[in-house]
């Protein structure tokens, strides 16, 4: 992409509304703008790190048997009324009403309607285990839209309904969504740890949620250090394996971690002290085991092996790529602007030209360019002419990765520079050099 032709509306003044570095850094970056209170635009160089979010969320659904569907945002309140949560859900539920006055719903979530597609279509126990998922806007009138993306009314959520003939079956699909957010919120360069979340009214230990530490996140949270280390589980995971899964599951829930609703202080006392975290956390997911609540209310029932009606057992599994967005920011930014990981960056790196018109330096920068889109690396060109002060300001701001930054004396000796944003390492390359180590597989 080049430069010139983009939409990259950046801010030079701090926004005065931002009270957080990733609304601040999204703001300025030209992420995104707000549209009303928690209801935005994704701008271009939002939406290409949301669709990366999203990507690596869909690959690790589909690895895990996890299968893409997509309901609507809109929704009839008739089947919130079979459920009874028509009335339980408060006022963070949008209703409105058609021209035909019936009365309609904007999706908190999406519980009753896909219980609503499963008793549809399956009336088998053959057709199980099933999880559908999708990722899809939902509205939430939040009584405090703040952070910006990080808590809005209006955002995207990608969740998964599970459907098994028993609790044994549940478990087991539980575990596997368990295993599948480790490893997708890992790729995105954070690490999230599963903490004990409240059931409600089932009881049971079945529900997790999934924070990220960070200083401004909105949860106090407490846990066990050993979190920091414990392994990821690896790409060839087999998501069939009842006993490997669950060994994944008993290690990640065998050391203290509670956010303060589920603290239990004389268990986390019990910790010896140097091994105790307390610190704040963002909630990046959400799993949970809700057993037949949904099923039993709305008839989502199959015939089982035995030859009898059985009632499915469900989960749903919650990710915010939204709120991922500006997490994965706080994660990682400095005070220069953001350092995106590689995996989930806008673009794996962004041309200098710091002499746009200067004959031997676009001729640098367009060879690199070519070299670059033609193997696949996700570039942006800085061809403008902006003064060089201002496209180091914007490249270090916007977070790719890798700068390539051609300047005339460096050009002049068939060199251009390589800058690591992380490290801030520079290193001086003939232009072949920089184009190979660019496109190296890594
Ligand atoms: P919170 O406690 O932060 O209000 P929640 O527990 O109500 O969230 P869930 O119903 O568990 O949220 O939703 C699943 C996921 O959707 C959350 O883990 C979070 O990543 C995301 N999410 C929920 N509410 C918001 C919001 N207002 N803005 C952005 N993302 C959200
Ligand atoms: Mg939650």
């Amino acid at each position: 992409m080049r430069l010139s032709r983009f939409f990259l509306p950046i801010l030079k003044e701090n926004p005065k509304e931002a009270e957080i570095v990733s609304h601040r850094l999204m703001l300025r970056a030209g992420m995104i703008k707000q549209q009303s209170a928690g209801i935005y635009t994704w701008l271009p160089l939002g939406k290409r790190v949301l669709d990366k979010v999203n990507a690596i969320i869909r690959e690790e659904q589909n690895r895990s048997g996890a299968i893409e569907l997509l309901m609507p945002t809109l929704q009839s309140a008739e089947l919130w009324q079979e459920s009874g949560r028509y009335d339980a859900y408060g006022k963070e539920m949008l209703r409105i009403k058609d021209r035909q006055d019936r009365p309609m719903l904007y999706g908190p979530t999406n519980e009753e309607m896909i219980t609503d597609v499963f008793r549809s279509f399956v009336k088998s126990y053959k057709d199980l285990p099933l999880n559908l998922y999708h990722i899809q806007l939902k509205f939430r009138d939040e009584i405090r839209p703040r952070f910006g993306t990080m808590r809005s009314r209006e955002f995207l959520m990608k969740d998964a309904y599970s459907f098994d003939l028993d609790r044994e079956g549940a478990e087991h699909a539980y575990n596997r969504m368990f295993a599948a957010y480790l490893r997708t919120f890992s790729r995105m360069g954070l690490r999230a740890i599963p903490m004990r979340a409240d059931t409600g009214p089932i009881g049971g230990n079945l529900s997790h949620e999934f924070i990220i530490l960070a200083d401004t996140g909105e949860s106090e949270v407490f846990c066990h250090k050993d979190f920091l280390d414990f392994d990821i589980p690896a790409e060839d995971t087999d998501f069939d394996d009842v006993a490997g899964l669950r060994a994944i599951f008993d290690k990640w829930t065998s050391r203290y971690a509670a956010t303060s609703e589920m603290h239990d202080a004389a268990a986390f006392e019990a910790v010896p002290e140097e091994e105790r975290v307390s610190a704040r956390g963002i909630e990046v997911g959400h799993i949970f085991y809700f057993g037949t609540k949904y099923s039993e209310a709305m008839g989502a029932k199959v015939q089982g092996p035995d030859g009898k009606e059985h009632i499915v057992h469900m989960g749903s599994y919650g990710i915010g790529p939204t709120r991922l967005v500006p997490a994965i920011i706080e994660a990682s930014h400095d005070e220069n602007g953001i350092v995106w990981p590689k995996a989930v960056a806008p673009f794996e790196a962004i041309v200098v030209n710091m002499k746009a018109g200067d004959a031997a330096c676009d001729a640098a920068c367009e060879t690199i360019y070519a070299a670059l889109a033609k193997a696949g690396v996700d570039t942006l060109y800085d061809d403008t002419d902006e003064r060089a002060g201002a496209k180091f300001a914007t490249a270090d701001l916007i977070g790719a990765p890798v700068q390539v930054i051609a300047g005339p004396r460096a050009v002049g000796n068939g060199e251009v520079e390589i800058k690591d944003r992380k490290t801030g390492a520079r290193e001086t390359l003939t232009i072949e050099a920089a184009i190979n180590r660019l496109t190296a597989a890594d």
